[in-house]
């Protein structure tokens, strides 16, 4: 078969690896299991050796599926469709996701996880190994967003050998635990618009972006940068500035 660059197609080959995921994933009898992008299904076959109860794939591209079709276990339920728009809660229960990402849609992927939380405690990715250290670490909207109902490990490097084709980055395993103290979040576009204006120009002074009195509330110096900021500090900050506007109303 030939491999698809639009897709993002590399094709994880160590066994090692593969065995260090399903590991990862400590997988019990009953759980649902989503796989994004199995591609040709090296990691789905080493899943289908767990007692997991239903094993859902999303994979975008139909050449594959139609291999993926050859596997014969009625936990597997494929669907062709894109991943980065996929309403991921309508399939029901709590799910553990999992995927080596295609690195090009990789962030949007991450973006869609965060969104249907509700239905996800867990998940783990392979992604490009800078894309997991700025997720990491910061600063930028999508780390902070992704952050604020998720703790985040850095489970372990993947050299690029590993793969088939080889691709040009380094790659890394991040693992996703949903925080336990729920919902602080109603209306998330609305967090992603104030997060997404809070972090463009991160490096300007925090009072170029917020009202001075709801730093002072805050109790935040407003020289400091927005790239200085704890996510507690930012989700205290989105707070305050609903409420202050609902006051002004
Ligand atoms: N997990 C597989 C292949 C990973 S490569 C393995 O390790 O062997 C990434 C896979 O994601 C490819 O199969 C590609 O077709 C698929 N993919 C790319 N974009 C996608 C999208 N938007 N939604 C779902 N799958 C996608």
């Amino acid at each position: 078969m030939r491999l698809k660059k639009r897709y993002g197609q590399h094709i994880l080959l160590s066994k090692g690896v593969i065995k260090a995921i399903v590991e990862r994933l400590s997988i019990q009898e009953g759980d649902i299991l989503l796989e994004i992008g199995p591609g040709t299904g090296n990691l789905t076959r080493e899943l289908l050796n767990t007692p997991l109860k239903k094993l859902y794939l999303i994979e975008i591209d139909s050449q594959m599926v139609h291999e993926l079709k050859k596997i014969e276990d009625d936990r597997v339920e494929i669907f062709l469709a894109d991943a980065t728009q996929f309403d991921i809660c309508s399939l029901g229960g709590e799910l553990k996701l999992v995927g080596n990402l295609p690195y090009n849609v990789a962030s949007l992927i991450v973006e869609n996880t965060v969104i249907h939380r509700k239905c996800i405690p867990f998940a783990l990715f392979m992604l490009q190994k800078e894309v997991a250290q700025k997720l990491l670490k910061g600063p930028s909207w999508l780390s902070t967003f992704v952050r604020t109902f998720y703790d985040l490990n850095y489970v372990m490097s993947v050299p690029a050998r590993f793969f088939f084709p080889k691709p040009k980055v380094q790659s890394a395993l991040l693992e996703f635990v949903r925080k336990p103290d729920g919902e602080m979040i109603e209306d998330e576009k609305d967090y992603k618009r104030f997060l997404t204006k809070l972090y463009s120009m991160r490096r300007k002074a925090i009072k170029s972006k917020i009202e001075e009195d709801i730093l002072k509330m805050a109790n935040i110096d407003p020289l400091k940068r927005v790239e200085e900021l704890s996510v507690a500090h930012v989700l205290l900050l989105y707070n305050l500035s609903k409420t202050h506007e609902v006051d002004k109303k």
